[in-house]
């Protein structure tokens, strides 16, 4: 039998703010150099997972194993391994060079600093005379974030982890981020955990992704979740009225529970509607956007609908069948029935 290589194996993890659950993660296995998306809504627990797997706490109930160990924060393992980059970066009040070489003056290693900043900075898209002597104030947002990531990259993580890495940033930034992203995975085999609400982009990076909501990982792979609250009718049906008029149907569940998910392969997008079947959802939405799914060669393409976004699968067949582009006009579909409660 191979033996997975595994980064991460949490165990029964319970993590708790006072009296409120906040995660509850039964088993979860991160192997050694994947991407892991995270993906929900806010307060769904992405920080706080991505915290205790750094380990800048412990969970209130469960363990944690780092390499098949159980490590604890402050371990001196952990801390020349694991690197966390929150979305508003914090850098020191010096130079970007003195913030970048900052983590590896604490190991004590100060070998070929310039050499291995310059680098650090190229990774990143960055000049390095233009760059390393500026100061903290002297870099947008998405510069700012550069140079938080080039700090992490020149201490070659085991782990890096992301959250909300290009929340705050500009378009270029958030694909030099992906780049240097794939790049430690690529060189040093780091295994990467990111919670972002760019779906594309976190698509475009993850080798796998999880759908967090109240604390609970309910799916791998993104998910539709459409939230409350719904106006009940005939007694077994839920709606949904749209800013625009449109309107969600959807079988109705016990009456407390106000969320609903769409799995993705329950959709489908046509050019028309179709008479007949009244237990039919048909929206009219925009293709917002088509990505090439690496493992499948499937295509994943987001629907705007007013203000909701869909996601789903489209075969190249179907594409070229109904001459499907971003921008387009179409039909989304998926029945009443298709609908899981949580
Ligand atoms: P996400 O990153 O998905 O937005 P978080 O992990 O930040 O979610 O938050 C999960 C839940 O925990 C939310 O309900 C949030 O209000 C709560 N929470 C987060 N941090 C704290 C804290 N330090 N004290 C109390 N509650 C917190």
């Amino acid at each position: 039998m191979t033996k997975i290589n595994l980064t991460y194996h949490l165990k029964n993890i319970r993590h708790y703010y006072g009296n409120t659950k906040v995660l509850d993660i039964e088993d979860l296995k991160i192997e050694k150099g994947s991407i892991t998306g995270l993906i929900g809504p806010n307060g769904s627990g992405k920080t706080t997972l991505l915290k205790l797997l750094a380990f800048a706490g412990r969970p209130t109930a469960g363990n944690i194993l780092y390499n098949g160990r159980q490590e604890f924060p402050f371990s001196p393992t952990i801390r020349s391994k694991v690197t966390l980059l929150t979305q508003k970066p914090y850098l020191l009040k010096r130079t970007v060079f003195e913030n970048i070489v900052y983590g590896l003056k604490i190991r004590k290693d100060k070998e070929y600093l310039e050499t291995r900043v310059k680098k650090a900075l190229s990774t990143v898209g960055l000049d390095y005379q233009d760059f390393a002597p500026r100061k903290w104030h002297e870099l947008s947002g998405g510069e700012a974030q550069r140079v938080a990531m080039a700090a992490r990259l020149i201490l070659k993580p085991e782990v890096l982890l992301l959250d909300e890495p290009i929340a705050s940033v500009d378009a270029k930034s958030a694909k030099l981020i992906r780049e240097a992203s794939l790049k430690a995975r690529d060189t040093w085999g780091t295994t990467l955990v990111i919670a972002s609400h760019d779906l594309q982009w976190l698509y475009s990076i993850s080798d796998r992704q999880l759908s967090l909501f109240k604390g609970n990982i309910f799916s791998t792979g993104i998910e539709n979740i459409i939230t409350g609250p719904f106006e009940k009718i005939n007694g077994e049906s839920l709606v949904k009225t749209l800013g625009d008029g449109q309107a969600i149907t959807l079988k109705g569940p016990a009456p407390k529970v106000c969320t609903a998910v769409i799995k993705k392969d329950s959709i489908s997008i046509d050019l028309k509607k179709q008479a007949g079947d009244s237990g039919l959802n048909q929206l009219s939405g925009l293709l917002a956007s088509m990505l090439l799914e690496k493992k499948s060669g499937h295509i994943m393409a987001t629907v705007s609908i007013h203000d909701l976004s869909f996601v789903l699968r489209l075969t190249p067949d179907k594409i070229s069948r109904l001459n499907l582009y971003p921008g387009k006009k179409v039909i989304l579909r998926f029945h009443s029935n298709e609908v899981e409660w949580i």
